[in-house]
């Protein structure tokens, strides 16, 4: 597969179309492929957040938690950035394995060493899937572990139940003596914004076909409640879903008359004030960033599959033409 295939329409409108950056704040790269992080690049988005989750099919070892969170703080950070793309990760134990007690308590004892890592930015995702007594008490212990490290935290909200699950997670990062403004709310929709908003948490809304929310829902939420605090992500991963749904939607909300400023707030801006205050993100990373170079290897071994090295200037990789 040839890079040059891929490149962007030169015309004008084309150009000026996808002359936006975005964040993707919550997307599961492992389970990406390299084309989607051309096409990612090639649409704007300059920065994603892999949060560690579960893999649709239960861990049995600890051992695989140790090898999944490396490759997020390891490989998969290298494989973007050799597509221009800066990558970030958030490490955490997913309410789902955490009803596995025996695997959640080994995995517990991991995460101190992963958390301060450099490129985490947050403890996630985490919260509930069932509500189950193991869920909770998983949470909570997490939720210790970010009060103590003074760390941010990305809370998956469950998609039964999700309004009474929502309300539930606030309350216990409350009770925890979280900071709202630290923690960030995923999954969100229309029954929840409100509420989220209201006690001081930022609100984000995973764009996914068919189940979660579709963009011309979005839009009528930035409609509704404006921008602050809202952002929108894809959380692409081995399911339906599009790693595309950032810089999508953010085309949707221009064609249907949301003004630029918000556009840019819940696509980019947002994502970067809330996580940045985990010290691990900034702008300067992609703005300042190092060329491209697919000669570069991590421990051995590089992206290319005997292809042909793509090699850019730093200044080439922000210009999208
Ligand atoms: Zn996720």
């Amino acid at each position: 597969m040839n890079n040059s295939e891929f490149r962007l329409p030169s015309a004008e409108g084309e150009a000026q179309r996808y002359s936006e950056f975005y964040i993707d704040p919550h997307i599961h790269m492992t389970a990406r492929t390299t084309y989607d992080y051309i096409i990612m690049r090639e649409s704007g988005i300059v920065a994603t957040i892999e949060p560690a989750f579960w893999l649709g099919q239960p861990r049995t070892h600890v051992g695989t938690f140790q090898d999944y969170f490396n490759s997020l703080v390891g490989w998969e950070r290298f494989r973007a950035s050799q597509f221009g793309i800066q990558h970030y990760c958030t490490i955490g134990i997913n309410p789902k394995e955490a009803n596995n007690e025996a695997l959640a308590e080994a995995v517990m004892e991991l995460l101190p060493l992963y958390v301060c890592k450099e490129g985490v930015v947050a403890i996630g995702e985490i919260g509930y899937d069932d509500q189950t007594p193991a869920e909770d008490k998983y949470f909570r212990r997490q939720l210790e572990l970010a009060k103590e490290l003074d760390m941010l935290v990305l809370i998956h909200t469950p998609h039964r139940n999700k309004k009474a699950g929502t309300s539930r997670s606030m309350d216990a990062c409350v009770e925890h003596g979280l900071d709202p403004a630290r923690v960030i709310i995923d999954h969100n929709n229309e029954e929840t914004v409100r509420e989220v908003l209201d006690r001081g948490f930022w609100a984000a809304f995973t764009i996914y076909p068919q189940t979660k929310m579709g963009n011309a829902r979005m839009v009528e939420i930035v409609k509704q409640h404006g921008c602050d605090r809202i952002i929108v992500d894809s959380s692409a991963d081995w399911g339906m879903s599009d790693p595309l749904a950032v810089p999508k939607t953010a085309q949707l909300m221009r064609e249907r008359g949301i003004p630029e400023t918000y556009v840019r707030a819940v696509c980019y801006e947002n994502a970067l004030a809330a996580y940045s205050q985990s010290g691990q993100i900034q702008e300067t990373d992609w703005l300042a960033s190092d060329a491209i170079d697919q000669r570069q290897m991590f421990n051995g071994n590089s992206v290319l599959r005997g292809q042909e090295p793509t090699v850019r200037s730093s200044r080439e990789c922000i210009l999208i033409e």
